[in-house]
Formats: C-alpha cells, structure tokens, sequence
C-alpha cells in the first residue's frame, strides 16, 4: 500500500540540505553534518531509514558513515565493495535501485544484527560528482510502502546537492583520520599503485623523492588547528616582515631565471600584505584578546570569502592568492615555514598548476611534475617543454594520498610514472635515457648549412616561447627565429606587461640573434591560452572566439602597444611582424594599418624604430587558402601554423585527447590545402614556412620538401635531427613521394604510405 499524496517535501528538503552546507562551514563537523542529512532526509522523505555510504577510493569500498533507523553499532563497520549488495550495485551501474522487496533480490547482502530486513522497500541513489564516485544515499522503509519515480527523481536531486557538501566534507575527514592509520593505508597504497598510466604533457625523464602538493588541504588544515601556545604582537608583525622577504626573494630568484615570465607573480599577496586594512583588521583582533593565528584565521577568511563571492571574476581569481598568503603567514607565525629549496629534486604531484606555478617549481629545479585529474592546455605544456620540466597528467587520484618521499620515475615521453620503482626498471630507464638524449647532448654538432642529400637548401629556424628557449636556439646556431609566441609572457604574468617591460624583452631577443632574422608573431592569445586578467571574456566556445588578431583588433591601445615595443626592439635588425588567426585580407590591412600608425608615430616622436619590417600572416585558417593569391598580393611573407590548420581543417579540438585519432597531419585536405599555399606562395615570390608541430615530424618531411617547402621552423631541441633527416632525401624522391600523396583520397592509403616512407629511411 502506498501513502496517499506526495511522500517527499522535495523543495523544502533541498532547501534544507542546502542550510546543512552553512551549518557544516561553520563547524566543520562532519559526523555531526552525515547525521543531521540523514535524519532530516529521513523525516523529509517519510522514510523509515536513511543511510549514507561513502566510497573509499583508496580501499575501493562503501563504507556506512551515518545512519537513522538502522543499527547505529554498525556505523564505519559495514564496507560493501562496488556492486556489492544493492547499495554497492547503485555506485557501479551510476543508477538508483529501487526494490519493493529487497530481501528477495539476489543481490541483498545480509548483515546479522542491522536489522535492515525488518524494512522491505529499498531505493538508493548514487551521489557522484562529474566522474567521481562519492557514495550513496539509501532510504529504507517497511514492506507496502513503496518508493516510486518521483520519490527517485527527488532522492537524485537531494544526492547531487548533497554531493559538493559531502565532497568538501572529504577531505577534511581525512584530515581527522588517526595518522597512524593513514600511514598504513598510504604505505599499502604505495604497493598498489605501481604503474600509472597517463599523459605526457612535455617530454624527458625524471626520477625523484614525490612532494604531494594540495594547497586547499594545507590551508584546511590550518583554518581548522587548534592552537594551544599564545602568540604576541610582535610575533605577528615578525610573521608579515619574514613572509614579505620570502615573497620578495622568490620573486627574485624567478626573475632572474626567467626575466620575461616572472614579473609580479607575487604582486597581489604583497599589496595585501601591505595593506593597511588587512593588517589593521588583524591587529585590532589581537589588541582585543584575540590569539593571533585565530585573528589571522578570522580575517583572512573574511578576505578570501570577500573575494570568492565577489561578482567580479578579477577578484575571485585573487582567492587563490590570498589563501596562499594566508597559509604562508600563518606558516611563519607559527614557525613552520616551509624550508627553502623545497622543491629541489623532487617530483611533485599535484592537482592544480598554474603557469605561474610552473614556474616557481622550474625556478626551485623541481624534477618532474605529475598533474592528477587536471587538463593540460597545450600551452601549460608548451611551457613545461620550455621549462625543460618532465610532466605527465594522471587521472589517478590516489597519488595524492600517496606518502611524501615516495620515490616516482615520470616517464614524460611516454606518459607514465612509476611508483617506488624497481631497480630492474631503473636500469632500463637508464639505458633508454641515454638512447633518447639528443644529438647535441650526443657530441654532434649542427652544421651551419642544412641541405638534402643532393644539395637543396632548406633554412631551419627555431621557435621561442620563453627567452630560456633561446640558448639551446644559440647553441645550435639556428638561421633565426621563425616564430616567437609573444603572448607567453602575457600569459604568465599577472598584469598586461606595458610598453616598456615588452620592449626590455624583445630587445633581449633581437640581442641574442644578432642581426639573424627575427619573426614576431603579435599577441595569440584566446583559445586555450587565456589571460588572468582579462575577465570580460567568458566564452562558449573559446576556439572560436575572441582570440589572437581579432582580439588585438578589438583592443587596438593593447596592439599598439605592443607593435611599438616591436618596432622598437627590432631596430637595425632584419623584422618580420606576423599577425596570427587572419581569415580576411580585411583583417590583414587593418591589422597592418596599426602597425603603419605605429610606424608614423614613432617617427614623428624621434624614437629609434626599425623603418620597414616586413608583415605576414599565419595561415591557421582553412578560409585562407582560397585567397592566398590575393593575400600574396598584400602580405609579404606566410607561415602555415600546422597546429592550428589542421584543428580547422578538420574539425578536431587538438588538446582533446578523446579526438586525437582524428587529429591526422596526412588527411589528403589538409596536404592538398598545403600543397596550394606553399604553391601560390612560391609562385609569388613570398617566403613561406612551416611553423607548427609538423615541422619537426619527420615522417612528413618528404612531402613538405617535396610541396616546395625550404623554410622550417621549430622547436630548438629538433633542429638537429631535422637536420640530420633531411641531409638523407633525396629531393626528387621526395617530390615523387609528394606528388604521390597528392593523388590518394584515402586517410589509410596515406597512413600506409607515410609508414612505408619511414621504414625507407
Ligand atoms: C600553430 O597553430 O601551428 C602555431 C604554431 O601556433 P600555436 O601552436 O602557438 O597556436
Ligand atoms: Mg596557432
């Protein structure tokens, strides 16, 4: 029989869980939070029991965390493994189990004493959050009184709110877990987690003690400390004097590894120290009584809350640095800085990193990096490779939970790591290591002139990211500098960097090449290389957006800014100014009229300024092949951005791993579409490069020689293997080897064809 009228307050019951999360902020107690969410949930929903469960990913088992109506003996004894019982069977088909009978369904799990077979009817519910298993909410009720769609529709709606309190809850819980026991789990962990397969985000290798970094959790763990030793004033302004000095020299030390990247990393935590506010606020706390870490805690929480709910974007990004603040200064107060160097060595693991993050570890000479659950954008992995840092990306949470010191072998070309490695697997590392090194590290050397076997010329340039990039580009002696992605310092900074600071590093860089030719591609941010401080734009679909020349277009005092740092810089030297993303010849000679007004300005105002530098255009935009004739009339030189060509072509998102099968260089469009640009461009008698990745492929050099290409631009670190490939082809051959390419439809006769080719070489 089934109660007459609706059997769940569903709108007053998310009401309440909702109350439960303020309730749970304030004091981060979360037994008490499990036990008042099933009590209310119970009462709520008319149900004779409710349960909570919560999924240990590191035993892989649900474990009763909170119950009203069952046996409450019995609370964190139950542990059910996935698909065990009908609870277990909920958490691994991701669907609810509803059951009139429970007791006869085959997967009814027993336990003696529960009592749970005193009530028939049965429906539990899943609470996951996006792919992650959380645990399962279960309401039980006596035999006739039946749960029905929309009691399964209400209980889905109450688990996925309940899914972000109980999430925060987490992590906390761990917190409180008798250390002891943590260890165990995490030395056992340590025995299962052997091999990680995951991603490489850059390449190389690394080997080293692990350093779990979770920022949230050290700050967690702070916020909620009890602290028994009293504090004075004075300890407190030490604490600001010793965290401001810290941030000052680290600053420092980044900048003077990395003087393009690094400027005012730390600048929000220090204005905030200084700030008069913050610090009066405090101080008035401790005058009244207040133990410094608790006023630190007070106001600090008050600051970072501030923040995070302001609706202005700007300052919700600022969260991040005020928790960082909050936990250095804390940490210094109570005398538990954190010891310099670190980072040195070690592998980090960690589940967020930011570019400026990547920098301060590569500025500490952290070995490696494994990022858990993150996505690396293809820039945050560009910037690992400038960095020279051995990176990967993992899905494998436990390895946060992993004990410190473990030792982790991060395999960055293939993409795994290993956990506490065998020697076994060390030697052969090893031995792989010194078979991958480069030819450079090797002893060769480059030659100054690149040739095919029968004598062509072909000129291979680098491509910069970082000015870091540029001594390997030295020590090769490459022609020049076929592409310098200028929006890297942009992107890493935390302010637009003006005028000035934009020409300090372009000088650098026309510096170091000494007089060779040096290709400035103009600010591509958008797509996956945002801007912190751009917050205006928040776009569906970011690949297609406000990006690259259309922003700069659209911010034109921003561009001008740019190009005069750019003209300046480039005094004296050979020039060049390539405007990314172009899909008009509109666009072009509006882009190239600001770069005239530049050029009038500087003029008029007697600064030095290189007078006539050539302009071009990436092709990155199928639109473009079509015009290229018309563009050759106008642009003075191209560059065929493979990268970002083929994702247009195709179709294909190519920092989506999901996609990368149909990520293909060799899709007969996209060869036919460069044969025609290299062809016009070469007719026309304008330069023409390849600057993306399909440069230092080597499986596709024939074709590019062959199509007409001489000019290569890559990163250094290929510059000599390219090298080395094309002095072995034969130009004819290639050119058959083209032609052929050309003929064929199909993407499996190319893929046959390209293996073919390699195995000739
Ligand atoms: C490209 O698209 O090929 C390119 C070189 O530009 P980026 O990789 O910086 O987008
Ligand atoms: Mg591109």
């Amino acid at each position: 029989m089934k109660i007459p009228g609706k059997l769940m307050d569903n709108e007053r019951l998310l009401y309440d869980i909702n109350q439960l999360n303020d309730l749970f902020r304030e004091s981060a107690n979360i037994q008490s939070l499990l036990d008042k969410t099933v009590a209310m949930v119970a009462s709520h929903t008319r149900s004779d029991v409710c349960s909570i469960y919560l999924y240990n990913n590191e035993s892989r088992e649900l474990v009763l965390r909170a119950t009203r109506g069952l046996n409450p003996d019995f609370v964190g004894k139950i542990r059910l493994k996935l698909g065990q019982g009908l609870t277990g069977l909920a958490l691994q088909e991701l669907r609810p189990v509803c059951e009139k009978d429970a007791t006869r369904n085959p997967n009814f799990k027993f336990f003696p004493g529960i009592f749970e077979e005193r009530y028939e009817c049965f429906l539990a519910v899943p609470i996951v959050r996006g792919i992650g298993k959380i645990g399962v909410l279960v309401l039980q009720r006596k035999k006739g009184n039946y749960f029905d769609d929309s009691d399964i529709t209400a209980l889905e709606a109450a688990a996925s709110q309940l899914a972000n309190i109980i999430e925060n809850a987490r992590f906390l819980m761990a917190i409180h877990e008798p250390h002891g026991e943590e260890t165990k789990v995490k030395t056992a962990l340590s025995e299962k987690l052997k091999f990680i397969r995951g991603k490489a985000a850059s390449g190389g290798f690394a080997y080293g003690p692990a350093t779990v970094t979770n920022k949230k959790k050290n700050l967690a763990m702070l916020l909620h400390r009890d602290f028994d030793y009293t504090y004075s004033l004075d300890d407190f302004h030490g604490a600001i004097a010793k965290t401001a000095a810290q941030l000052e020299e680290l600053q420092e030390q980044v900048g003077q590894k990395l003087s393009d990247a690094a400027s005012l990393i730390f600048a929000a935590h220090l204005v905030i120290l200084k700030d008069k506010h913050f610090v009066g606020d405090i101080v008035k706390l401790i005058e009244s009584g207040v133990n410094p870490p608790l006023a630190i805690k007070q106001v600090g929480t008050q600051y970072m809350e501030g923040f995070a709910t302001s609706g202005n974007s700007y300052m919700q990004e600022k969260t991040q640095d005020i928790e960082d603040l909050v936990v250095r200064l804390m940490s210094n107060l109570l005398s538990e800085a954190e010891e310099p160097d670190k980072f040195r060595g070690r592998i980090i693991i960690t589940r967020e990193l930011l570019p400026s993050d990547l920098l301060i570890l590569s500025s500490e000479e952290a070995s490696g990096i494994v990022l858990v659950g993150g996505t690396v954008t293809s820039h945050l992995s560009i910037l690992a490779r400038s960095l020279r840092i051995p990176m990967i990306v993992s899905d494998t949470y436990e390895l946060l939970d992993l004990p410190g010191n473990t030792p982790i072998l991060v395999d960055a070309e293939a993409g795994n790591a290993y956990v506490d490695p065998s020697e076994e697997v060390l030697e052969r590392f090893e031995s792989q290591q010194k078979a991958r090194l480069t030819l450079a590290e090797q002893g060769h050397s480059i030659k100054p002139v690149t040739t095919t076997r029968d004598g062509t010329r072909v000129h291979l340039f680098a491509n910069i990211n970082l000015l870091a990039d540029l001594k390997v580009a030295c020590e090769l002696q490459c022609e020049g500098v076929g592409l310098y992605r200028t929006e890297f310092p942009f992107m890493i900074r935390k302010n637009l960097p003006n005028e000035a600071e934009q020409f300090m590093i372009y000088s650098k860089l026309v510096e170091l090449m000494r007089g060779k030719p040096v290709t400035f591609r103009t600010l591509d941010m958008g797509g996956d290389k945002t801007l912190s401080y751009y917050h205006d734009i928040r776009e569906q679909n970011p690949a297609l957006g406000l990006r690259s020349i259309r922003f700069s277009l659209q911010n034109k005092p921003v561009f001008a800014k740019q190009i005069r740092a750019i003209l300046r810089a480039g005094a004296g030297t050979d020039l060049r100014i390539m405007f990314p993303m172009i899909s008009s010849i509109d666009e072009f000679c509006q882009a190239r009229e600001v770069v005239f007004e530049c050029l009038k300005k500087l003029g008029k105002q007697n600064v030095e300024h290189n007078r006539e530098p050539k302009l071009g255009i990436m092709v990155e935009l199928p639109c473009v092949v079509d015009l290229i004739d018309d563009f050759a009339r106008e642009a003075e030189f191209f560059s065929i951005g493979t990268n970002d060509f083929i994702q247009f072509m195709l179709g294909v998102d190519r920092t989506n791993e999901n996609v990368a099968g149909s990520y293909l260089p060799h899709h007969p469009s996209v060869l036919r579409a460069m044969k025609k640009v290299v062809h016009s461009a070469n007719q026309s008698g304008r330069e023409i490069s390849i600057c993306g990745d399909m440069a230092h492929q080597e499986q596709y050099l024939p074709f590019l020689l062959g199509i007409g290409v001489r000019i290569l631009s890559m990163d250094p670190h290929y510059l000599l293997r390219i090298q080395k490939a094309i002095s072995g082809i034969d130009l004819d051959e290639a050119q058959a080897t083209a032609e052929n390419m050309l003929t064929q439809t199909k993407i499996s006769d190319l893929t046959q064809t390209l293996n073919l080719n390699s195995v000739n070489e």
